[in-house]
């Protein structure tokens, strides 16, 4: 039996230390692409001074870019688990500098918050992995069947240099895990599945006439002079329609979805911060059409962003989009003859996990967190993405579960992490770590 106790005393007196940590690592401006210095000169030094693993590497999975993984492991008899961690981060444009109350690439401390970029996201996180396996060395303990992977390009889904190939490194090197856990900023609430994630467009063709002729675009005439689709189609009115026909599938699917997690406020205890509803969403980020000041616009686009639970699923969300537009263009006269074009995932799709929220491991973490905290579990979905579905497509499950949370301006102005969450979720990782691996 570790003598824990121990352990949480010894994380309580390096409350300044880790506080210094996180402030240390988001000083350096990692943000995606520019991973080499935080991981050559920063993690990867400490990770060799200062933990205990078998093997250390750090891992160029590109011979083309200087973006390096750093992966860890230490092989064991008992359950194999695998800790996954993304350093990069999202930039902070010019034009938002001004919104930031400090140097978002400076952290402050302020009501015992670290503001700036990747506090939550998720520098707090990985200093959490990092202080937890330092903590449980103080009494002794030695990493088992433990896997660590701190990896590159999350934020653009660039996993095949950073958690797919870091992964499979691992996988290489004869490693077996059971589970990962990825510390995702997610409020210590477990996540034990997601969204996924895809854009899609719709094209309109219409028919370009003079502005002038729009009276008889739009009224019937007297025999003898032309009117309708004879003249003139305005194709940003027609996509006008399908932006509304897209918002009635959006808030029916939703209202009909019944998921134990996704958008639903939590389990059992609803007050996850997820928000209600989160789990299937379109959402309209670009719309264009028109050329010129005086014509009839002969053309429209919208380009969208659709959320989608595992229980829809893509084939199916993208049924439910082609379908719907399709029997609404058959009540259109000119869009039946001329029936918009969809493209589906030109820029992304990016599919959600599942977990089993009775896996072994999803249990232990449920206790330690109950714990620790000494208030119940929360489980729920993670309404955005992130590496865990790369992870699982290499057969390894796993849940994110991370202090931090979508609400302290993640990928915004004054990103924070309060410092209670980073020492409690240090405590939990702990805990965790010598219940599951020994
Ligand atoms: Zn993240």
């Amino acid at each position: 039996m570790h003598n824990l106790k121990k352990v949480d005393e010894w994380i309580e007196d390096h409350r300044n230390e880790i506080t210094n940590f996180c402030c240390k690592l988001i000083e350096y401006k990692s943000i995606t692409g520019f991973e080499e210095e935080v991981q050559k000169n920063f993690l990867f030094p400490f990770i060799e001074k200062e933990l205990d693993f078998e093997y250390k590497e750090l891992y160029y999975a590109s011979s083309k870019e200087r973006r390096p993984n750093i992966i860890c492991f230490s092989k064991g008899e008992k359950n194999g688990l695998l800790l996954n961690g993304h350093v990069d981060v999202v930039d902070v444009p010019e034009n938002q500098l001004s919104r930031w109350q400090s140097n978002p690439w400076s952290p402050i401390i302020k009501d015992k918050k670290i503001f700036g970029r990747g506090a939550s996201d998720m520098k707090g996180g990985i200093t959490c992995m990092l202080w937890a396996i330092k903590a449980l060395q103080s009494i002794g303990w030695r990493p088992k069947n433990l896997g660590l992977e701190l990896v590159v390009g999350e934020e653009h889904m660039d996993h095949n240099i950073g958690t797919t190939a870091a992964t499979k490194r691992l996988l290489d090197n004869g490693c077996k895990f059971d589970f990962c856990l990825s510390l995702e900023p997610t409020n210590c609430e477990i996540h034990v599945e997601s969204c996924g994630t895809f854009d899609f467009e719709v094209i309109v063709e219409g028919k370009e006439t003079h502005t002038a002729n729009r009276n008889v675009m739009l009224y019937p005439q007297r025999l003898g002079i032309p009117c309708g689709d004879e003249v003139g189609v305005d194709a940003i009115s027609k996509i006008i329609d399908i932006v509304r026909v897209l918002q009635k599938l959006e808030r029916e699917t939703v209202i009909n979805l019944r998921n134990q997690v996704i958008g639903v406020g939590g389990l059992p205890v609803p007050l996850d911060l997820q928000g209600l509803g989160a789990a299937f969403t379109i959402n309209v980020s670009f719309i264009e059409g028109g050329s010129y000041i005086a014509s009839v616009a002969g053309n429209a686009k919208i380009t969208c962003q659709c959320y989608y639970p595992p229980q829809i699923g893509y084939e199916e969300t993208k049924k439910l989009i082609l379908e719907t537009i399709e029997s609404y263009s058959k009540t259109d006269s000119w869009l039946k003859n001329h029936p918009p074009q969809l493209t589906f995932a030109k820029r992304f799709h990016w599919p959600p996990y599942q977990t089993d929220i009775g896996h072994p491991a999803v249990k232990i973490l449920a206790q330690v967190h109950e714990k620790v905290t000494r208030k119940k579990v929360i489980f729920s979905g993670n309404k955005g993405v992130n590496d865990l579905t790369f992870l699982q497509k290499l057969g390894i499950s796993g849940v994110t579960y991370g202090p931090g949370n979508i609400f302290m301006n993640i990928h915004g102005p004054n990103e924070y992490i309060p410092i209670d969450q980073l020492v409690e979720g240090t405590k939990i990782l702990a805990h965790f770590l010598t219940t599951y691996c020994g």
